[in-house]
This record gives structure tokens, C-alpha cells and sequence, in this order.
């Protein structure tokens, strides 16, 4: 049994671990419906379901889209890890959003003051206002004055995407007031960053990312207070972006290594970034761990540690296409946070909808650092950038290929 003064890597192995029903892992349940006890039990539990109300015990489940084991499970695991009352989980992580946002239209409150930079889907569903919220750009210090009364939500990553900016998310939290600020948290996990010990409302997570962390499931799931979370779960229950159980099973198992996949990841980031900070072919590294990066002292404040993502900037386009395609061991794709190291290209992918003033520059490549052997990681990485070099043909014959 877990006590309340569990430590985190603890909680995060036996969290959601109650009702397994005599098993000692999860049992996978796939049932789209649940046996009723009669009709006025069934309409009772399917009226409390719909409303966004958590299952009642001894209640039927009634139906896959209002309830499911496996998923409350890794809600409930993920909701201690984050210090909330408890989480609703869905389909993506921009189901997750997506929820959140029509949530806010519904309560009149359409506007939302959203920090640069955020996730190129984000950006785009706010941007283009596809989901019927107005959106005002604002940096981390203007917040308090691009607020207005139909503001339902301030939105803001930290880590951001690509780049790694961090924001003070108790600094934005005053400056909010009144209204809820929601935290993608997706970068730093619940073990380096905890949002709402910092006043945030609501957090978000990609779990496709770092939780599922082995590059084979999404989900996504928003945590907060219990008033919120009902709000969310008749989303869901209405629109239907629900997680699959066998994702649930996944995502739920994947909490319970995140933590030490967390350090490990981190440990090999830091050492590339280092490294790489003084290559000759790289302008510049982003990434928070590294020295005058993070000016206002939130690595020990608010973020444990400066996580297993980073970016670089090669100069120019010609040099991030050649780096990206030159890596090997490294794989060229989308998506981060997963067990083996990925490098993409942010303004011609993930941000590709990202309106040209926000935008990446294009000698910008991101990095997800992975569990691999940090010697064979930076083998790769200082190859592929010789490559770079001798292609542009400025330098060095690099492989005995270049030179032309
Ligand atoms: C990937 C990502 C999302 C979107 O999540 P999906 O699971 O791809 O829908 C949102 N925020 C951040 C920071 C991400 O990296």
C-alpha cells in the first residue's frame, strides 16, 4: 500500500495499483459495455457518467466512453504524481487540449493569453481559433495586461518547444488572478516539474512523449481540481476522444519507470549539450542546464533538473538538412522523449504552422535524447556534424565523403 509520504519513484511504481482484483499487474479489460444491475441502477450511474462524474462504487460502468478500469487507473497514478485531485486522460495530447478549450468556450470564456513558444499544434489550434477560442500573444512578463474579462485560460509550456525557454510559472500565476493557468508539461514530466505546486490550475501531458517513452502509444491527460476534471470527463464522454485500454495499460506501465528513464535521459542530454556547445559547427545549444541558461534560477525552484531534450542552432537551413540526414544512430523523425535518441527539423515539421514571426529559425534542430550509450550518441552526433562541415565545404574532410 502506498503512504502519503511515498517518495515520487515509489508513488510512480505503485500508483493506480488498487482494484486489480487478486492480479499484481493490471489486468487489460476491453470491454465497450458493462452488465447492467437493472435499468434504474443503469440510468442512475449512466446520468452520473455522462455529467462528468466519477463511478460510483458498486455502480455499473455502462459504457466504454463513459468509463474504463485501465484508463481511471493510469489517471489516478498520474494525478498523485502531479499533486491533483485526479486527471482525465484521452485519446492524444491534443484531444487533451482540445477538451480543455472547448470546456473554456462553453463556460463563455473563449479568450485565451497564450505564451510563445508552444507545441506547433497548439499554436495552430490557437491560432487559427479552429475550436472557437481567441487567442492574444503575449510574453511571460505582459501577461497581467493582455488579460481580459472573457479570458477562460492562460496557456504556457515550460520547457517550451523546441527551444527549452523557461517560464515562471508562479510569476505567471499572479499575473493571471483570477484565471486558470494550464501548464503543457510534457517536456519535464511530473518528475522534474510538478505545475501545481507552482498555482497552476490545470497541467497537461503529451503522453505519447516521455510517459509512454518507448515511442508506441498516444494519450494525452490533463490534471487539476475535481471541478475541472468533471468538466473534461463530459467532454469526453460527449465528443469521444478516448484512450484506448490497451494504451491506457501502456501509458500506466510507462509511469512506473519514468522516473529513472527521466535521469538517465537527462544525464546523456547534459553531457551532449556540453559537448556540443563547443563543437565548431554548432552556433549555439539550447538547453537549461547549461551555464547563463536559465537567468532566473528555476532549475532547483520550479524544474528538478533540465530534462533529455535540447536544440541547436546550425547556422542555416543547408546545415540543419545536412546534420539531420547524416545522423545514423540517431533517427530523423518526429516525436521525443522515447528510449532512443530522434533529431527533427522544428521549422519544417512540428512547427511548420507556426506563423512566420514565431517560427524556429531554420538552422534549428531539435534533439530527444535517449537511453543509448552517451559515447555512441556523441560519436554519431560529432559525424553528422563533420558531415555538415565538409558538405559546405568550408573545412575538414570529415568521413571520406565530403571534400566536394
Ligand atoms: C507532442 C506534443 C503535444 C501534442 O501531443 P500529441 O500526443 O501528439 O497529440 C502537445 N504538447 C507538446 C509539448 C508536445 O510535444
Amino acid at each position: 500500500m502506498l503512504t502519503d509520504d511515498a517518495h515520487l519513484e515509489t508513488r510512480a511504481v505503485h500508483g493506480g495499483m488498487s482494484n486489480l482484483g487478486g492480479a499484481h499487474v493490471p489486468p487489460i479489460d476491453f470491454s465497450t459495455t458493462f452488465p447492467l444491475p437493472d435499468i434504474d441502477g443503469g440510468g442512475d450511474s449512466y446520468e452520473n457518467l455522462a455529467t462528468g462524474h466519477p463511478l460510483e462504487d458498486g455502480a455499473s460502468a455502462v459504457y466504454q466512453r463513459l468509463w474504463q478500469p485501465g484508463v481511471a487507473r493510469f489517471e489516478e497514478s498520474l494525478a498523485d504524481l502531479e499533486y491533483a485531485d485526479a486527471a482525465v486522460a484521452f485519446s492524444t495530447g491534443m484531444a487533451a487540449l482540445s477538451a480543455v478549450l472547448i470546456a473554456a468556450v462553453r463556460a463563455g470564456a473563449g479568450h485565451v493569453v497564450a505564451l510563445r513558444p508552444l507545441y506547433g499544434g497548439t499554436d495552430h489550434v490557437l491560432e487559427s481559433g479552429f475550436l472557437g477560442t481567441s487567442v492574444t500573444w503575449c510574453d511571460a512578463h505582459e501577461v497581467a495586461g493582455a488579460i481580459s474579462s472573457d479570458t477562460g485560460l492562460v496557456i504556457l509550456e515550460s520547457p517550451a518547444n523546441p527551444t527549452l525557454q523557461l517560464v515562471d510559472i508562479a510569476d505567471v500565476v499572479r499575473q493571471a488572478g483570477r484565471v486558470p493557468v494550464l501548464v503543457d508539461n510534457t517536456f519535464a514530466s511530473p518528475v522534474l516539474q510538478q505545475p501545481l505546486r507552482h498555482g497552476a490550475t490545470l497541467v497537461l501531458h503529451s503522453a505519447t512523449k516521455l510517459i509512454g517513452g518507448h515511442g508506441d502509444v498516444m494519450g494525452g491527460v490533463v490534471a487539476g481540481p475535481e471541478a475541472w476534471m468533471i468538466r473534461l470527463r463530459q467532454v469526453r464522454a460527449l465528443t469521444g476522444g478516448l484512450l484506448h485500454p490497451f494504451a491506457a495499460y501502456l501509458l500506466h506501465r510507462g509511469l512506473r519507470t519514468l522516473p529513472i528513464r527521466v535521469r538517465a535521459q537527462q544525464q546523456s542530454a547534459a553531457l551532449v549539450a556540453a559537448r556540443l556547445e563547443s563543437h565548431p559547427a554548432v552556433r549555439a545549444v539550447f538547453y537549461p542546464g547549461l551555464p547563463g541558461h536559465d537567468p532566473d534560477g528555476l532549475i532547483g525552484r520550479q524544474l528538478a533538473g533540465p530534462g533529455s531534450i535540447l536544440a541547436l542552432d546550425l547556422g542555416d537551413f543547408a546545415a540543419a538538412r545536412a546534420f539531420t540526414e547524416a545522423c545514423r544512430l540517431v533517427t530523423h523523425a518526429v516525436s521525443l522523449g522515447g528510449v532512443d535518441s530522434l533529431v527533427q527539423h522544428p521549422a519544417s515539421l512540428t512547427h511548420r504552422p507556426v506563423a512566420a514571426e514565431a517560427r524556429p529559425d531554420a538552422g534549428i534542430v531539435r534533439l530527444s535524447i535517449g537511453l543509448e550509450h552517451v559515447d555512441d550518441l556523441l560519436s554519431d552526433l560529432t559525424r553528422a556534424l563533420g558531415t555538415r562541415v565538409a558538405r559546405s565545404g568550408t573545412a575538414i574532410l570529415a568521413n571520406g565523403r565530403g571534400g566536394q
